[in-house]
């Protein structure tokens, strides 16, 4: 049997569940790689290698967004982690350092890693991210260090995840 040829219609998905064949595809991750190399007019990003990291911008590069300047352009996150309770109300200065810091080594390593945005609403933070790891290592980093509950839900297409941590 031979495979279907891949669209390349970033829109289009396929979704076969329990199909030997599941397709499932991001918008935001073209099924056809970028010609190489590219560099990222927003964060200066390379691609390259078949992969986006940081390096010197190559003489040669075309200019392209990266996956998660355009989300963050876009507004449209790929993970959520909420974090609320009474322990964390009275810690929220420790663990929102703790947050920030696991992020930018995070974005150090992967420049994908990016926060979209983190909205203060006083005994609850929704913190966004651009690139869905970095939601799930920032909701495991809590946990891991004030235990509590890390509830985790990607979405049935496993491009998204929502995360909420209680204590
Ligand atoms: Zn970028």
């Amino acid at each position: 049997m031979t495979k279907p040829k891949q669209t390349q219609r970033s829109q289009e998905r396929t979704h076969r569940r329990g199909d030997i064949e599941e397709k499932v595809h991001d918008a935001y991750q073209p099924l056809k790689k970028p010609k190489e190399p590219v560099v990222c007019p927003d964060c200066h990003a390379v691609y390259s290698d078949g992969r986006w990291q940081w390096m010197a911008t190559p003489a040669d590069a075309a200019a392209l967004p990266c996956p998660s300047c355009q989300r963050i352009h876009d507004r449209f996150p790929a993970g959520y982690l909420e974090l609320g309770g009474d322990y964390f109300t009275e810690h929220k200065d420790e663990i929102l350092n703790l947050v920030r810091n696991d992020a930018e080594h995070a974005l150090r390593e992967h420049p994908l890693q990016k926060i979209v945005e983190i909205e203060d609403h006083g005994t609850e933070v929704s913190i966004t991210t651009a690139e869905l790891h970095l939601a799930r290592k920032l909701g495991e980093t809590v946990q891991h260090a004030h235990k509590g509950d890390l509830d985790v839900r990607y979405s049935p297409d496993q491009t998204q995840v929502r995360m909420k941590w209680r204590r």
